[in-house]
């Protein structure tokens, strides 16, 4: 892709966003674009920056630590992690990414708050839910998800912020609403439950769903071929 395309591209998702938003008569900044650059270089990464995204998604560690040594220089980036996470590269994480939407074990919560430099301020944590369509074997079932939550609340330098998932495809906007509408519920009952914790966040909808994930309350959705183009596969 050239400089030209990443910019109209993003100009694109930003009001494909903001006529979203308007459609479910919600206010204009409700909801923020996370661009997921996966398996892309870190030029283009520069070239979003360029056009004013600021908040990137990565799902491979090595992958992203190579970028984000290759973009020092840019000032305010802000680095996510949504790929699968292993106990291993806990530490890694925690230490160059400020937030994860891929949190779905105590093992791993415990880690990260282990292991997230106190001077980095807390890390800001989804826990990812597999909602009854979603065909992985990632994400907590949603009978287990209140005792993570009650859990990863306690913990020191971490901040519960909501809740993400990734349901399977679905061929129209009925269908696509399904799981996000469940996922929405599960954040509302948690907020009840843990009324100190600022869940501000429900992480879901990504190029094919965002209008269904924006009517029912998405606040960042996760955008990465309607940005960056189509990927080849992670080697
Ligand atoms: C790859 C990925 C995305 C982006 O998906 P697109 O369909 O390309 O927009 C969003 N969320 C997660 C967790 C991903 O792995």
């Amino acid at each position: 892709m050239s400089d030209a395309s990443v910019d109209d591209s993003l100009k694109r998702a930003r009001q494909r966003l903001a006529k979203a938003l308007e459609n479910a008569g919600r206010p204009s900044q409700a909801a923020r674009l996370l661009a997921v650059s996966k398996t892309k270089p870190a030029t283009l990464i520069r070239q979003a920056h360029a056009s004013g995204q600021r908040e990137f998604g990565e799902n491979y560690l090595q992958e992203a630590l190579d970028k984000q040594a290759e973009l020092t220089d840019l000032q305010n980036l802000v680095w996510h992690f949504i790929g699968p996470l292993q106990s291993n590269k806990t530490r890694a994480v925690a230490e160059h990414f400020s937030w994860v939407h891929s949190v779905d074990r105590a093992k791993i919560a415990r880690r990260l708050a282990e292991q997230r430099p106190v001077s980095l301020g807390p890390l800001n944590i989804c826990l990812q839910v597999n909602i009854s369509a979603e065909p992985s074997k990632t994400g907590i079932a949603p009978e287990a998800l209140e005792a993570l939550a009650d859990e990863v609340a306690t913990l020191p330098n971490l901040r519960l912020r909501g809740l993400m998932a990734i349901p399977a495809p679905a061929a129209d906007l009925a269908s696509q609403r399904q799981p996000l509408a469940q996922l929405r519920r599960l954040q509302e009952k948690l907020q009840q439950r843990l009324p100190n914790a600022p869940l501000d966040t429900l992480s879901m909808g990504m190029s094919d769903d965002l209008e269904a994930a924006i009517l029912e309350g998405a606040t960042l959705v996760r955008l990465g071929t309607a940005i960056f183009g189509a990927r080849e596969p992670h080697r």
